[in-house]
């Protein structure tokens, strides 16, 4: 059987079989809602929120900032043996809006109830680039000693334009500000696209995947523009629905090829498209569940004889 550089025969770097080189096993994340805001929505940033943005069209159903870390732990883990049974790895996935946003003293409060759950082995933090210090990223460091830690940066795009138009309130410069400090205290790092924002187009989108492959960040999620209700964007699709391109799953599938093409090969891939649950979703709706258009873009990697990083030319290309 073919394997590629990562070890494994699936042609592009994936998650689960990364977890179960360094676990053994099946490792299952949970989503956890520790009740922050963001600083793009109370207003010491911005207000109204990243155009995109409704968290709740995300957030599994037992993901309540009124019940406790081990509660919400509790749940999910039941929430998941419907599905997969005999999993006794946990990753804590601190998910809703910023979860770095509060004082130290208080994360380190939550992130320690996260990981006294028996059977968490480490800690996923969802974040803005915007949201890190020196002396958290020193008490992250220490964590990584004993626990798998990683820092989930929302950089959504490398053009500071796009950043505007989305209004997300900070810019691509923060975000590598972020990744440096972040790479030099030794953490391990995931970073957050979104596919196809407004004014992006695929030259744009191609292009920026040079410069994201040459960034010191282990881990990568790809998400494609969705409009979901109760958002910014809804509104401004609503009014001008030309000044939104919204992919089929077929141009998306295609432009994922090429992306992944020009991936760094030795970043994991979490994921390669979003799954915002169907009562929110307003558009583009596929009809499929994540796990099917996983499928049908493994299926085109097959046929088109093609992997991750087949066309990454190394960190130095320009
Ligand atoms: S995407 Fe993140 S940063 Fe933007 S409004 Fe939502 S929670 Fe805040």
């Amino acid at each position: 059987m073919r394997r590629f550089a990562w070890g494994h025969a699936r042609r592009f770097n994936s998650y689960p079989e990364y977890f179960q080189q360094l676990f053994g096993g099946r490792v299952q994340k949970l989503s956890i809602d520790a009740g922050f805001t963001c600083p793009n929505r109370d207003g010491s940033k911005g207000r109204g929120g990243c155009t995109f943005c409704n968290n709740n069209a995300f957030n599994p159903s037992y993901c309540q900032p009124e019940k406790s870390i081990t509660q919400q732990l509790e749940e999910g883990i039941e929430f998941h043996s419907k599905r997969y049974r005999g999993i006794n790895k946990f990753m804590a996935y601190f998910q809703a809006y910023t979860n770095t946003y509060n004082h130290l003293d208080r994360l380190k409060t939550l992130y320690s109830e996260a990981l006294e759950y028996p059977g968490v082995v480490g800690l996923a933090i969802g974040t803005r680039p915007d949201c890190i210090w020196e002396e958290l990223l020193d008490w992250l460091g220490e964590l990584s000693e004993k626990y798998y830690v990683i820092v989930e940066y929302g950089i959504e795009s490398c053009y500071n334009k796009t950043l505007m138009r989305i209004n997300r309130g900070h810019t691509f410069e923060d975000s590598l500000k972020a990744i440096d400090m972040t790479a030099k205290k030794g953490i391990r790092q995931g970073i957050h696209l979104i596919i196809g924002l407004p004014g992006e187009n695929e030259s744009d989108i191609l292009s920026g995947m040079k410069m994201i492959s040459r960034l010191p960040v282990q881990n990568i999620k790809f998400h494609q523009l969705q409009i979901i209700r109760n958002t910014n964007l809804a509104n401004e699709y609503e009014k001008k629905p030309d000044s939104v391109k919204l992919y089929s799953l077929k141009e998306y599938l295609d432009l994922m090829i090429r992306i992944i093409e020009l991936l760094n090969p030795a970043f994991i891939v979490e994921r390669i498209a979003g799954d915002a649950h169907p009562d929110y979703l307003i558009k583009p709706r596929w009809g499929l569940r994540y796990d099917e258009i996983l499928k049908k873009f493994e299926d085109l990697l097959e046929n088109r004889d093609t992997w991750q990083g087949k066309r990454f030319k190394g960190k130095d290309e320009r």
